[in-house]
């Protein structure tokens, strides 16, 4: 998720791998470590926080060496902490690993190595890597330190355990190279004259080469000072063309998208994936939660923002997959209601960064009236992934976009697999689901694929002063959600509105001059969204619809159309979404506007 450097050369590794490391900080990160190698000596420091926390350390050390591996940490598993940070080593401190991604099936891999001796230390799933390449690292698999075994042949063993994700590079003390591999994570290796580069993104190395060689997934590659040899996971050397990096490092970090948030946008298939990894399972939803989840009589979602919005979705979803009645309330609306909790309630907390004070507020007034609580949060060891009795966490990594968009689609999937969950207590999962599920990124890229038309409905209504957003069921608030984007960043103003209820009030505001944005899948009340449109159509009002690919009878109602994959019910608002975050994003991009940072808003909002 977050940041890998790494260096083998002529020069002093450390200052190299700090610049590097520095390059990436943009992505976000919650501790930092380096490895350094000299005369078969691992030199390991590691910090919380910042990078300069770190370099403050490193100030007096005196640290030499040619061969180096760094990391910046966004957790995923274990709290931000000195010891969860990276890099990580093995039992007898021979291997030193970095490692961005996830390891879904850390858990039943530390438990096989736990009763083989090995001591992990950390609390984080990357720790068993260095774990299980030690156990294959000699022949016999027996933890000893004799320089035999083949590190590369030990990797490819561990590798095919691993399920997940990983960028990694591994040094040994006993072997002057750096082993590098890639699953669903990035990796790019940087040649440069008589020294060898490599980091999660380039814009850590542009400065010092702008040859590139970027791996592709289930491939290995040992880097030396003179170059670098890759082989897939099979063993088998391949061939790999070496590319000149042409783009600034404003547009490598920015993955050559013109803003984080268009970038945040097109990795939610990636993010989604995430958020599902590890937790699906022979037709089952795996959970780890820390109560009896057959006592809960009634569930209260509390959060902010683009997570309330989630949290209404997750009523109509839980409710319908478990039976349970579900409550949604703004948590700076809870806090001073005097709400009535009871033991039996589940309170659930939604908020990206963990640190949203109503939401903090409203979860700590909960958890006084006894309630039992559960966090779905992004950032792992936030003050409300601490103050819950169980969590979900997204592993959407980092959103730097003000605007959050994959954070509320990582939302909806976190409350979908909670509610499936919930099911499969009383009754089996609908297998489906769980086919579609796992579909769903796939359906996401086809919408992505339409951004340059999405573009040009956004030219066409860049100067609206108002929009009006309308859905019914699980899409009303996918509306609300369209009308806080297009809010936030283009300053133009919006309302989302049931699509029945707009004839109690906001139909006296349609006139040409009045663009209505309709989310119109065919679901089992299709029949009753066309009238609504039938109703805006009649005053004059501009209709863009949201539509499904199979669907004709809209394309006679509404002006602009925007076709999508239809999908059950329940998971549509996954796909809905994404449209209309990037109209709110093209509308505010073509006005000139800030997108990453509107003026006002802040990405996290501590404050009451
Ligand atoms: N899953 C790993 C951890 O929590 C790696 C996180 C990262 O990519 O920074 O330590």
């Amino acid at each position: 998720m977050c940041g890998i450097v790494g260096y083998i050369g002529k020069e002093n590794a450390l200052p190299i791998l700090i610049n590097g490391l520095k390059k990436l900080e943009y992505r976000g990160y919650d501790s930092a470590g380096v490895c350094v190698m000299h005369k078969n000596n691992f030199s390991l420091v590691k910090e919380k926080g910042k990078i300069e926390n770190l370099e403050q350390t490193l100030l007096h050390s005196n640290i030499l060496g040619n061969v180096g591996i760094a990391h910046t940490r966004w957790a995923t598993h274990g709290e931000p902490s000195q010891l969860n940070a990276h890099p990580h080593l093995d039992c007898k401190g021979r291997l030193a690993i970095v490692h961005n991604g996830i390891v879904e099936n850390y858990s039943a891999l530390k438990e096989l190595l736990q009763k083989e001796g090995h001591i992990i230390i950390s609390q984080t799933d990357s720790e068993i890597i260095a774990h299980l390449i030690e156990k294959f690292y000699l022949p016999t698999g027996a933890l000893a330190e004799a320089n035999d075994g083949d590190m590369e042949i030990a990797t490819i063993k561990a590798l095919k355990l691993i399920e997940g994700a990983y960028a990694l590079a591994i040094i040994d003390k006993n072997t002057n190279n750096i082993l590098v591999a890639k699953k669903s994570s990035p990796l790019v290796i940087g040649v440069g004259d008589e020294e060898t580069f490599l980091a999660s993104d380039a814009s850590a190395i542009v400065a010092y080469t702008k040859k590139v060689i970027y791996l592709d997934d289930n491939e290995i590659a040992s880097l030396t000072q003179n170059g670098y040899s890759i082989k897939n996971i099979n063993g088998e050397l391949i061939d790999k063309k070496i590319i000149e990096i042409a783009m600034t490092v404003d547009q490598i970090e920015k993955g050559g998208f013109r803003h984080f948030m268009l970038k945040e946008i097109f990795q939610q298939p990636e993010a989604i994936e995430n958020t599902l990894r590890g937790r699906l399972a022979l037709g089952t939803v795996k959970l780890n939660l820390q109560f009896d989840v057959s006592l809960i009589k009634r569930i209260i979602i509390i959060a902010c923002g683009t997570s309330w919005h989630s949290g209404l979705i997750g009523k109509y979803i839980i409710e319908k997959f478990s039976g349970i009645p579900v409550e949604v309330d703004y948590a700076s609306e809870f806090r001073y209601r005097n709400p009535i909790v009871r033991q039996d309630d589940l309170v659930i907390a939604i908020s990206q960064s963990g640190e949203t004070a109503d939401t903090l507020a409203a979860l700590k007034e909960a958890k006084l009236r006894g309630a039992k609580t559960l966090g779905i949060i992004n950032v792992v060891g936030s003050t409300i992934s601490r103050e819950v009795d169980s969590g979900i966490y997204l592993h959407a990594g980092p959103e730097i976009g003000v605007a959050s968009t994959k954070a509320f689609t990582c939302q909806i999937t976190a409350l979908l697999l909670l509610s499936l969950y919930l099911q499969q207590i009383k009754k089996p999962i609908d297998n489906t689901i769980l086919v579609e599920l796992k579909n769903i990124p796939e359906k996401i890229k086809e919408v992505l694929a339409q951004s340059d038309e999405i573009k040009k409905i956004a030219e066409i209504f860049k100067d609206s002063k108002n929009f009006l957003y309308l859905g019914r069921n699980l899409n009303f608030p996918v509306a609300l959600e369209g009308a806080l984007k297009l809010k936030e960043i283009s300053y133009i103003h919006a309302e989302g509105y049931p699509a029945a209820e707009m004839k109690h009030g906001p139909i006296a505001l349609i006139d040409e001059h009045m663009p209505v944005v309709f989310i119109a899948p065919q679901d089992e009340i299709y029949n009753k969204i066309l009238s609504n449109m039938e109703e805006i159509k009649a005053r004059g009002g501009n209709i863009i619809a949201i539509i499904n690919k199979r669907d004709t009878k809209i394309e006679k109602l509404a002006k602009y159309i925007i076709k999508v994959p239809e999908s059950i019910n329940e998971l549509s608002p996954l796909i809905n979404i994404i449209p209309l975050q990037l109209l709110a994003y093209y509308i505010a991009d073509l006005k000139g506007l800030s997108v990453d940072k509107p003026r006002n808003l802040a990405k996290s909002v501590t404050v009451e």
